[in-house]
C-alpha cells in the first residue's frame, strides 16, 4: 500500500499553525530560523503522522481513508528528535489519543499567545492515579474536550471530585477515610505544574511542584454542572444560584453577559414579579434567536438544559478571560437531545471557545466515536476488583465497543 504523505501545502500549514514549535509537552523547541545564505530558511521541524502514513507504521491506520491519513487533522508538528521518539516501538508509548491531546494543547497555547492574552493561558493535561480506593493506577490525558463514559457507580463522580481539587479541595471531604487516595494532576497555568494529592487518616497532603502547600495556589476555575436543575427553591434566581453555587448578584450579572447570535439564547434577564400570595419572585425571561421572549418555566426540559448550558458557557467565557477555566458537564442532567448537544460539542472544540470541557455520560454515543475526542470508558469496581479507566481508541476494536 502506498505511503500517504502530507502534501507540501499541508506540511506548511501544520508548521505555521504550530508557530514552528514542537508540540511535544515541555519541548516547545523553535524549529525554524535563518539559513546560511541570506535568502534561505532552515527548518528542523517535522510534520509527524498521528495515524501511520503506511500500512504497518506506528499506531496503525485506524479505519481512515487515504485522504484522511494525509489530511492536516492527522498531522502534528514536532522537532526532529520528538518526531522520531513518538514512532519508536510502533508508537506504543504514544497512542493516537495522547498525540491528539498534545496537538489540541499546542493549538490552544499558540492561539492564546497569538491573541495577546498569554497571561490567562491554562490547560489541564493529565490526571494520574497512583493509588485509589476505586480504580487501578492509570493516567487520563485531557484534550480540549474529554469524555468520561460509564454507567451508574462506575466512578465518574469520584474522578470529578478529584479533578475539581484544582479549584477547591471542598469535594475531597468524602475521600478522607478510610482507604488511601494518591494522585497527581499535571496542568499549565500558564507554566507547567504538578499537583500531588494524598489522603489518609482524615487529612490531605498537597504537594505543588514538589513543595508541600496548603492547597493548589495556581488555581484553575472549575465549574461543574453536576446536578439536575431543581425547581424546589422559591424562584428561578434561587434555583440558578443553587445550580452554579453563586450568589444572587453574580447570577444576575451572569444573565447580563448572555449576548449571542449563534447559540440558543440571544439574551436573558431576571424579572421581579409579585405572585398571588403577594410574595416577590424573580423569574428568568429568555430571549430566543427569533426575538420572542419566553419565561424559563415555560420551556421544555431540553430547552431549559440549553439555557443552563449557555449560562455555564457565559460563566466560563468570563472566567477564561482572566484565568484558566474548566467546565464539567454531566450530560444526562441537561436532557439536551443529541443534535442539540452536538452543537455544543462543536463549539467546545472550536478555537472560539477559550475553556476546556469534561463531559460525562452513561454510554458511548455515535457523536463521540469519531476522531478528535478524548474518550475514556470507566468500569466500576466490584467487591473483589478495582475499577478500570481505559481510553477508547478508534483504531482498536474492543468487545462491547464498536469502531467509528
Ligand atoms: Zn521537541
Amino acid at each position: 500500500m502506498a505511503r500517504e504523505s502530507f502534501t507540501p501545502t499541508t506540511r506548511l500549514k501544520l508548521g505555521q499553525r504550530a508557530a514552528y514549535r514542537c508540540a511535544f509537552p515541555g519541548c516547545n523547541r523553535l524549529t525554524i530560523g535563518p539559513g546560511v545564505q541570506a535568502d534561505k530558511i532552515e527548518n528542523s521541524g517535522k510534520a509527524a503522522h498521528i495515524y501511520a502514513a503506511s500500512e504497518y507504521g506506528p499506531r496503525g491506520q485506524g479505519l481512515l481513508t487515504p485522504e484522511e491519513l494525509k489530511a492536516i487533522t492527522n498531522g502534528i508538528w514536532m522537532c526532529g528528535h520528538h518526531a522520531d521518539l513518538i514512532d519508536k516501538n510502533s508508537g506504543e508509548r504514544y497512542p493516537v489519543a495522547v498525540l491528539k491531546s498534545w496537538k489540541a494543547l499546542h493549538d490552544y497555547r499558540i492561539a492564546y499567545e497569538h491573541s495577546g492574552r498569554a497571561a490567562a493561558f491554562g490547560f489541564v493535561r493529565s490526571l494520574t492515579l497512583l493509588a485509589s480506593p476505586r480504580f487501578e493506577p492509570t493516567t487520563i490525558e485531557f484534550g480540549k474536550t474529554t469524555f468520561l463514559v460509564g454507567g451508574n457507580k462506575s466512578g465518574k463522580t469520584a474522578l470529578l471530585d478529584w479533578l475539581s481539587v484544582l479549584d477547591s479541595p471542598r469535594r475531597l471531604r468524602r475521600w478522607l477515610e478510610p482507604r488511601q487516595l494518591h494522585y497527581a494532576l499535571l496542568f499549565d497555568a500558564p507554566g507547567e505544574h504538578r499537583l500531588e494529592i494524598e489522603t489518609g487518616n482524615g487529612a490531605v497532603r498537597f504537594n505543588l511542584d514538589a513543595r508541600q502547600v496548603a492547597f493548589n495556589h495556581h488555581r484553575i476555575a472549575v465549574t461543574a454542572l453536576t446536578k439536575r436543575y431543581d425547581h424546589s427553591a422559591e424562584d428561578d434566581l434561587a434555583n440558578m444560584m443553587k445550580l452554579f453555587h453563586l450568589d444572587d448578584i453574580s447570577v444576575r450579572s451572569l444573565a447580563e453577559l448572555i449576548d449571542s447570535t449563534t447559540l440558543y439564547l440571544r439574551s436573558a434577564r431576571f424579572e421581579r414579579e409579585t405572585d398571588d400570595e403577594g410574595e416577590m419572585r424573580e423569574t428568568l425571561q429568555c430571549r430566543l434567536q427569533d426575538g420572542s421572549e419566553v419565561p424559563f418555566a415555560a420551556l421544555s426540559g431540553g430547552e431549559q438544559g440549553r439555557v443552563i448550558m449557555e449560562f455555564a458557557i457565559a460563566h466560563m467565557t468570563s472566567v477564561a478571560s482572566v484565568a484558566p477555566a474548566l467546565l464539567i458537564v454531566e450530560r444526562p442532567n441537561l436532557c439536551i437531545d443529541d443534535a442539540g448537544f452536538g452543537f455544543y460539542l462543536d463549539y467546545f472544540s472550536s478555537s472560539e471557545c477559550r475553556f476546556q470541557t469534561v463531559v460525562t455520560q452513561f454510554t458511548l454515543t455515535e457523536d463521540i466515536k469519531g476522531l478528535g475526542w478524548q474518550v475514556y470508558q470507566l468500569t466500576g469496581a466490584t467487591d473483589t476488583a478495582l475499577g478500570k479507566i481505559e481510553p477508547v481508541l478508534p483504531s482498536k476494536s474492543k468487545s462491547g465497543m464498536t469502531d467509528r
